[in-house]
């Protein structure tokens, strides 16, 4: 299965920043074994999709509504106007913040579908949830509540997202990720038989060139979901080519 690398801009970047976006998307072009896209601000999408037409350009979120009375929210047909290939639903960010549940997220996924995007869903347990032991109950739980059912790996990846990973330089074993990752390749192929298959399962939290190499080889990690390594191409060259390697 073709590697998938996306980077998570999160709420982070201005026009000044497009310069630093083409030079990702120039540095990564020789890759051509990986898939990479970029997940920008939905201020950016417009701008970044414009000037790198070929390149995945990306939202973070999408309202699961077309359109509507809902101030302040971008739907996915607007992503997808804006040029965006794809979105990333159901960020843990979003989840705790927002108060996001698992069938908004599915909604959104589905939303995303509809205008043609492609979708990271993403899942991952708490810090207290895995210490608990309920770290697998949790995430195949959520996986099972935010994906549609036409769920395909044509349009949908799975993004395993630990909590206490994110931005916190702290990752899971490798043996957890490889228990993890299973568990989810397990759960999709049981759901959607050979479409599950299919379905790419990328790690993110705290990725970055140190320890791409060891993710990206482990059996079922299918990718990574990159935040703060994403932000230059000096941090994201490096997984784009542990990913090329692998
Ligand atoms: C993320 O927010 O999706 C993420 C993986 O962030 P970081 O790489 O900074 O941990």
């Amino acid at each position: 299965m073709r590697k998938l690398i996306a980077g998570n801009w999160k709420m982070n970047g201005l026009s000044a920043d497009l310069g630093a976006i083409e030079a990702i998307a120039s540095a990564v072009a020789g890759h051509s074994g990986v898939d990479t896209a970029l997940c920008l601000p939905a201020t950016l999408v417009g701008p970044a999709a414009t000037r790198l037409p070929g390149y995945a350009i990306g939202g973070q979120d999408c309202h699961m509504a077309v359109s509507g009375a809902h101030t302040g929210c971008v739907s996915a047909a607007m992503l997808a106007d804006a040029g965006a290939k794809l979105t990333i639903v159901g960020h843990s960010e979003r989840r705790a913040a927002q108060g996001e549940s698992d069938a908004d997220v599915r909604g959104k996924a589905s939303a995303a579908r509809a205008a043609g995007l492609n979708a990271i869903v993403c899942v991952g347990e708490t810090e207290a949830e895995r210490d608990a032991g309920q770290a697998e109950s949790v995430v195949l739980g959520q996986l099972q509540g935010s994906l549609p059912d036409d769920a395909n790996g044509s349009w949908l990846s799975v993004a395993y997202e630990p909590v206490w990973a994110i931005g916190t330089g702290r990752i899971p074993s490798i043996d957890d990720v490889t228990a993890m990752h299973d568990a989810i390749r397990n759960a999709l192929v049981a759901r959607f038989g050979e479409g599950g298959a299919a379905i790419r399962i990328l790690y993110g939290g705290s990725m970055n060139g140190d320890n791409a190499a060891v993710l990206l080889t482990v059996a079922n990690v299918d990718g990574g979901l990159i935040g703060g390594a994403s932000l230059s191409a000096e941090k994201f060259l490096p997984i784009v080519e542990a990913a090329a390697a692998a």
